[in-house]
């Protein structure tokens, strides 16, 4: 029998309120159902958000480091789990068991930066134009925080988004992807286990439209912060300034990885590699698109075709797999679909190019590591984010139409240069419109403690990671003391008539 999952709310595990669920499958062999989960309405969600406020006028007044010290046990716990937890990851979305211990990692990684920033929580003393006053500008929590993530990284991006949000004293209701809502669990257990008290953090299973479109309309969520596609983030978007909230989207990608005829060639094969296929190419920041020289074009191709073809693909439990499947069978369908089009367009297949077969492939969602040559920058596979194992290669005769090609996308996340000359470096650096460039790495591998995020359509500005999302999670309050015993007049009786 397949394990049931509950919603966490109040502090109490809890059915759905209609009491309807749904199953999750193994995408690398359907036959075996993870578990089922409340499929969870409005209902849920306002019980949720009502249990969210109350706790927040107890939770804002913990100081910060009391709050800190409960995401460092957080910490700790997920150390202890991380095994059991990585191979639960594999099992509901199907990346390999290396990069699911990554990914709880993250979150490790994630909840001791969280941890120490309760200690800090900068403000900013500035000297008044008066005399015996004193000026300070502090961070103050904000309320009632909605989290809707991805299935991609199920506890690293959760992770980015509700440590801070803790750490900063806000509550918080989060909403994971269907396709991942055991992960989700877990770390909701660790959270309890850790101290987190009743309220302060709830979670509701459920579909994007009944649950998520939910927590968007709610009228007591302060803040929404969404990592998801470009269409669901831009529909958030629109519903959330109904109400004036603070929304932070950090959304799709189509990422380039430009190989100068300079570059050492092999690190440019392993990067590319893991950049395209690593996750099965379901990364926001996956290597999707690689620009090449064209004096090394031809012999590079066909090294990177030579390595993608002995790619493992399988069950990602075991260890010599390299690719695991598509999340599920609709985004099987949309590589397929992206494959046909790149071929209708007069791409060529070099390598896979159709959905795989053979031994224990036949009950899962897996795709051929594919890629597509001759492709020109305004193919629609040069352009849109496919989300799957295909990489699409584009010639080039100099960096400046390397850099040209890379930013002919609505998107603008991750980015990657491989070259030996220090002046190319610095260039791409300056002109790649991306919110984050590597220089000789893979456009995958990003670190927790540094600002992650993307400009034009993949977000509105806001960044993840590190020090800068404290901003999202806080609001300022500007504070003026006067100790004068008189009243004093900015502008006014400073000025010199
Ligand atoms: P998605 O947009 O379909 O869903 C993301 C989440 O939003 C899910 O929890 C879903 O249930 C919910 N949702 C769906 N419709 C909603 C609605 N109308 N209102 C509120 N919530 C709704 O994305 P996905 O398929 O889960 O993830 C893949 C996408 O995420 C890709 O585009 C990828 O690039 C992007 N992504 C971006 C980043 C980043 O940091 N930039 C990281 C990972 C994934």
């Amino acid at each position: 029998m397949a394990k049931k999952y509950q919603n966490y709310i109040d502090g109490a595990w809890s059915d759905s309120a209609s009491g309807r669920t749904f199953e999750n499958r193994n995408p690398a062999n359907w036959d075996e159902v993870i578990g089922t989960f409340p499929l969870s309405n409005k209902a849920d969600v306002d019980r949720a958000v009502a249990a969210a406020r109350k706790a927040f006028e107890s939770w804002r007044l913990v100081p910060a480091p009391k709050r800190g010290d409960i995401l460092k046990k957080v910490g700790d716990l997920l150390t202890q789990k991380k095994e059991e937890i990585a191979r639960l990851m594999t099992r509901e979305m199907g990346k390999v068991l290396l990069e699911t211990r990554g990914d709880v990692q993250e979150g490790i990684d994630t909840a001791y930066y969280a941890a120490s920033e309760g200690r800090r929580l900068f403000g900013h003393t500035v000297p008044s134009e008066l005399p015996n006053k004193f000026n300070m500008a502090i961070r103050v929590p904000i309320g009632v925080a909605a989290i809707i993530t991805p299935w991609n990284f199920p506890m690293a991006i959760p992770t980015w988004k509700i440590f801070p949000a803790l750490v900063c004293g806000n509550t918080v209701v989060f909403k994971p992807a269907s396709d991942t809502p055991a992960t989700a669990t877990s770390l909701m257990e660790i959270l309890t286990e850790a101290g987190v008290p009743k309220g302060v953090v709830n979670l509701v299973h459920g579909g994007g439209t009944e649950v998520g479109m939910a927590l968007v309309e709610h009228p007591d969520v302060d803040l929404v912060s969404f990592t998801g596609s470009t269409s669901v983030g831009k529909k958030i978007s629109e519903l959330a300034s109904r109400t004036l909230k603070r929304v932070s989207l950090e959304l799709g990608g189509k990422n380039a990885q430009i190989v100068m005829d300079d570059a050492n060639l092999d690190l440019a094969l392993e990067g590319v590699l893991w950049g395209a296929f690593g996750t099965t190419g379901q990364r926001c920041t996956a290597t999707s698109r690689l620009i090449l020289h064209e004096k090394v074009y031809d012999r590079f191709l066909s090294m990177v075709v030579d390595k993608a073809k002995k790619l493992k693909l399988g069950d990602g439990l075991k260890e010599d797999v390299d690719v695991g499947p598509c999340v599920n069978e609709k985004q099987l369908a949309t590589v397929e679909e992206y494959v046909k089009i790149g071929v209708q367009e007069g791409a060529v297949v070099v390598a896979g190019g159709k959905r795989a077969s053979g031994d224990g492939l036949a009950k899962g969602w897996f795709h051929e590591p594919t890629i597509l040559a001759d492709v020109t920058p305004s193919m629609r596979v040069a352009r849109e984010e496919i989300f799957g194992p295909v990489l699409s290669v584009i010639k080039v005769k100099s960096l400046e139409e390397a850099i040209e090609v890379a930013n002919n996308t609505q998107y603008g996340l991750s980015s990657s240069i491989y070259t030996q000359d220090i002046n190319n470096a610095y260039r791409a650096i300056r002109d790649i419109r991306a919110g984050i460039t590597y220089v000789n790495a893979p456009t995958i591998g990003a670190e927790a403690h540094m600002p992650f995020g993307g400009v034009k359509e993949t977000g509105n500005g806001h960044r993840e990671g590190g020090w800068t999302v404290y901003d999202f999670y806080t609001e300022w309050k500007t504070v003026y003391v006067d100790y004068s015993g008189q009243l004093q007049r900015a502008q006014i009786d400073n000025a010199e008539n």
